[in-house]
């Protein structure tokens, strides 16, 4: 367990960023491979996720909301359920899901171009 609170809010940030730019950019339709693929990542993610009590969290959330993986716009709306689900046990303001595909770019400049047009 990281017992240090800015440690651990460090690593929830980039962890945040990093999941919702990866469902940002995950294929609108998917293969059956991908979708697998994504499953797998978001258990094995709620396994091996280095802060124990969020891991724990983050594995009962998996129960109540199976990740959805049938197409970008499901998993983003997903993500973005799941970390208002925290947010709400840590009472954190809630994020308005109907603005995420405007919110997470992945850097990768092509991809954004196309994005915005
Ligand atoms: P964060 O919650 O880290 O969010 C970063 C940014 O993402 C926000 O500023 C906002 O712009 C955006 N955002 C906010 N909500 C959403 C949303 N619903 N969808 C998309 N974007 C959004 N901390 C604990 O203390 N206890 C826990 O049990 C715990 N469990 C966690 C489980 C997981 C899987 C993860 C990744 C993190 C967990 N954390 C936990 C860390 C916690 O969620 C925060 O990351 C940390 O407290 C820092 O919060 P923050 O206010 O900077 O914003």
């Amino acid at each position: 367990k990281l017992g240090n609170e800015t440690i651990k809010q460090e690593l929830g940030r980039a962890s945040w960023k990093l999941l919702h730019t990866m469902l940002a950019r995950f294929p609108e339709k998917p293969t059956l491979d991908e979708r697998e693929a994504l499953k797998s990542y978001l258990y094995l993610f709620g396994r091996l996720y280095p802060c124990g009590e969020c891991a724990t969290h983050f594995r009962l959330l998996l129960q109540k909301y199976p990740p959805q993986t049938s197409s970008r716009d499901a998993a983003s709306q997903w993500g973005c359920v799941v970390h208002n689900a925290v947010n709400e046990r840590l009472r954190k303001p809630m994020f308005d899901c109907g603005t995420i595909a405007d919110k997470y770019h992945c850097g990768c400049a092509e991809e954004d171009e196309k994005k915005r047009k």
